[in-house]
């Protein structure tokens, strides 16, 4: 996930045998339990926007210096559920594309746009 997200790609796990389509990464198929699920990274992965807030605190210096802060909840075309950073602000509802990208500290972080 780190290292396609340093390359500007978002990847999720597709199950070899059942084709679930999960996020974030496990070991196995949450639906199937086979092992070692396939990874796929797409530049960006279409979605729906569930819910959304603002943050207008936080204990974290790093995000303190962005607020207000507004994240979504992203129903993902292929399934998975996903937080993500949305600068935009997109009502609930609202078709978004979802990318990957590594924030100041190094950690992959999402964002619907
Ligand atoms: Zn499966």
């Amino acid at each position: 996930m780190k290292a396609a997200a340093a390359a500007g790609l978002f990847a999720v796990q597709r199950c070899r045998v059942c084709g679930h389509v999960q996020y974030p990464p496990r070991a196995c198929c949450a639906a199937c339990l086979a092992d070692d699920p396939a990874w796929e990274a797409a530049a960006v992965r279409p979605g729906t926007v569930l819910a959304r807030t603002v943050l207008h605190h936080s204990h974290e210096e790093m995000f303190r210096a962005r607020l207000p802060l507004a994240l979504a909840l992203v129903r993902l075309a292929e399934g998975p559920v996903v937080l993500c950073f949305a600068p935009d602000r997109p009502a609930i509802g609202n078709a978004v594309q979802v990318r990957a990208a590594l924030d100041a500290t190094g950690h992959a972080v999402l964002e619907a746009r």
